[in-house]
């Protein structure tokens, strides 16, 4: 079935264009954020920030002394990436306006 027919007047393309751009930005700003190359993502802890230094990289795997979490280092290091990436996009980026956000 065809779901595109919300009314003869309702445009094709209005409202559909403004979500399909929307989603485009998105993307783009997650594509495109970069992490210092000297971020040390593999030794901050995700769960609480605690900096725990570095590692020999035999060390696959460690517990935080701070909060207690045991952490697999690729996936730790990758949570910091993904977080450090988010931080550095709302600090710089303004807010993007989306389908529904009422700017004024
Ligand atoms: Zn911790």
């Amino acid at each position: 079935m065809s779901g595109a027919s919300q009314g003869p007047r309702a445009g094709k393309l209005g409202p559909f264009r403004g979500r399909v751009v929307y989603y485009k930005a998105t993307r783009r700003g997650r594509t495109f954020v970069k992490v210092a190359r000297d971020f040390p993502s593999s030794q901050i802890c995700s769960a609480c920030g605690h900096r725990d230094g570095k590692k020999p990289l035999q060390v696959r795997a460690w517990t935080c002394p701070d909060c207690a979490v045991r952490h697999c280092r690729d996936w730790n290091a990758g949570k910091n990436v993904r977080y450090e990436g988010r931080r550095i996009l709302s600090a710089t980026a303004p807010p993007t306006p989306g389908p529904g956000a009422s700017r004024r």
